[in-house]
């Protein structure tokens, strides 16, 4: 039995939405990035170029320099800068969908897509979209850089990041220690 549906949304294309009430911090469903092709940057750019029924818009990082393209219900969800889902993640790869909140049947699933991009771009260049999510708190732009969140935000969300990244960036999370 499943806790979500995909739909079109008359404003950000496909997103998925709860087919029941879920309670706060449950498991929604689980993804698995290594089940998919593995692209480099440059690979991935040439499979989307050649083969339209690839959908770019859902490259996702897998790790170790490679992206896949996610064919995943966590693909078609959508950002919001206050979300009532997060990722909790095992690896850059394997990771499991939350609700951060209770959430009423036919409730959109959202994400905060900046929660979960970190160990990308060698640290470099990153991805940059316009928000409208219509929250309070909406940050307008969103990026592909975990470290250029508000601090807040990092707080939460640091807990929830794979175990070989906290200890990777420990240093760029001393502001923990003073709690
Ligand atoms: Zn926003």
């Amino acid at each position: 039995m499943t806790n979500y549906i995909l739909k079109k949304t008359s404003d950000k294309g496909t997103g998925v939405f709860a087919t029941r009430d879920i309670r706060k911090n449950e498991l929604i469903f689980q993804v698995n990035l290594n089940k998919f092709i593995k692209y480099t940057p440059e690979q991935l750019e040439q499979a989307v170029r050649e083969n339209p029924e690839l959908n770019g818009d859902h490259s996702n990082y897998a790790g170790w320099g490679k992206y896949v393209i996610e064919e995943t219900p966590a693909a078609y969800m959508n950002h919001s800068c206050d979300p009532n889902c997060y990722f909790k993640m095992k690896s850059i790869s394997v990771y499991s969908v939350y609700s951060l909140r209770n959430i009423k049947r036919g409730e959109e699933l959202t994400h905060d897509y900046t929660a979960c991009s970190i160990d990308q771009f060698d640290g470099n260049e990153t991805w940059v979209l316009d928000c409208n999510c219509g929250s309070e708190n909406c940050r307008g732009k969103v990026t592909g850089d975990f470290f250029k969140m508000p601090k807040q935000w990092q707080v939460k969300y640091y807990q929830y990041l794979p175990p070989s990244i906290r200890r990777k960036y420990r240093n760029k999370f001393k502001f923990r220690s003073k709690n």
